[in-house]
């Protein structure tokens, strides 16, 4: 059956940084490739912080990092990688040609020389609110993340959790002038002590309680009934939003089925990016090596590592790696266009 599929160079299982960066770069590799994601758009876990600002990419001084996505999709783009979505890849089998055979949980399947996997934290899940029916609310003042900051100035809000996103989400709701209650089943907050501090003077924090039921009318919370996690006693307050920061599951899935070696944490690589299955090669935040950097800036790095094994896995005499941009002849007739456009403009 896997005769009738067509044969790509490299596919990538995952769409987050250092699958898009991997594309591109396996494209300056004049490679065939194909990039697998298993929801319906790239970014991977950048989606999670969307309006975050983003200031440790080489190269960009700052950046909202929804703009961060659209530009490495942009370039992920730059040599017509296939892209397909929706496809959470469950099985990759070594064919006796050595070709990988890889199924989707559609049932589709894919062909390719190599795989190089940046499934990143694996498919993650935000962690909702177990409150039967809180799903009504989301459409309306129930948020899971923050997708437009400024929609919450002069609010009264409501954040749950005790982790880096809500103490953040505090301190950023404040500054742009919304009412902020947090709660939190603990006492202990666990984030950066001064992003903490900088809550408590403006926040109204309240430990420990959790949220215990959402009132509402229709499809909109109007007000919170919170439990004190150790007395039991409630309190109902009043609010226009809710944010939950829970944090997320992470499922990697069968990646342990498809050979490859997972340590504690991570798949384990050589510094060539490479996993104990000759062929098939990992980038990003699913890989463990000494000195690894869980960074978007440490995706590309192992993006460019992966495909370049990759490449010489198949080609053996091939160069290390590919001939830099500014003097590489894929780019000629593309920077003929942008000079004629600067001088234009
Ligand atoms: C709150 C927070 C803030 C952060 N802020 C910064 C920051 O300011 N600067 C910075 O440099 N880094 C930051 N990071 C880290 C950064 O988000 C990660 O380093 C980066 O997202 C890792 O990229 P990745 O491509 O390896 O994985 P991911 O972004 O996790 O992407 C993996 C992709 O693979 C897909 N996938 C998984 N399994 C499969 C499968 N079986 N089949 C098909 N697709 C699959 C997933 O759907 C996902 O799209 C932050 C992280 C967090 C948690």
């Amino acid at each position: 059956m896997s005769e009738s599929l067509e044969l790509f160079d490299v596919t990538i299982i995952g769409g987050g940084p250092a699958g898009m960066y991997t594309a591109f770069y396996s494209g300056m590799r004049d490679l065939k490739t194909k990039l697998i994601e298993a929801q319906n758009e790239l970014g991977g876990f950048l989606h999670t912080y969307p309006e975050k600002m983003i200031w440790d990419v080489g190269g960009i001084p700052q950046m909202r990092c929804d703009k961060l996505i659209a530009w490495l999709e942009q370039q992920a783009r730059t040599f017509d990688p296939t892209l397909v979505f929706n496809q959470k890849i469950v099985g990759v089998v070594k064919q006796e040609d050595g070709n990988f055979l890889l199924t989707s949980t559609t049932g589709e399947q894919h062909l390719s020389r190599t795989v190089i996997v940046t499934v990143g934290r694996g498919i993650t899940q935000i962690q909702k609110l177990d409150i039967q029916g809180a799903d009504r609310y989301e459409v309306t003042n129930l948020h899971y993340t923050i997708q437009e900051l400024v929609s919450f100035r002069g609010k009264r809000v409501l954040i749950s959790g005790g982790g880096n996103s809500a103490v953040d989400w505090a301190n950023e709701l404040t500054s742009i002038g919304a009412e902020v209650i947090v709660i939190h089943r603990r006492d202990q907050f666990k984030a950066m002590e001064k992003h903490v501090a900088d809550m408590m003077a403006t926040a109204d924090v309240r430990t420990p309680y959790f949220v215990s039921q959402l009132n509402g009318q229709g499809e909109t919370i109007h007000s919170v009934t919170i439990t004190h996690a150790e007395t039991g006693e409630t309190e109902v307050l009043d609010v226009d939003a809710v944010v939950v920061n829970h944090g997320y599951t992470s499922d990697y899935g069968p990646i342990a089925e498809w050979g490859i070696e997972l340590g504690e944490w991570a798949i384990n690589v050589s510094n060539r990016l490479a996993t104990n299955v000759p062929g098939i090669f990992a980038a990003g935040d699913c890989v463990h090596y000494d000195s690894k950097v869980r960074l978007i800036a440490g995706t590309f790095t192992d993006a460019v590592l992966a495909l370049n094994s990759a490449k010489l896995y198949m080609e053996p005499e091939a160069d290390q790696y590919a001939y830099v941009s500014s003097h590489n002849v894929r780019f000629k007739e593309r920077n003929k266009q942008l000079h004629i456009a600067s001088i234009k403009a």
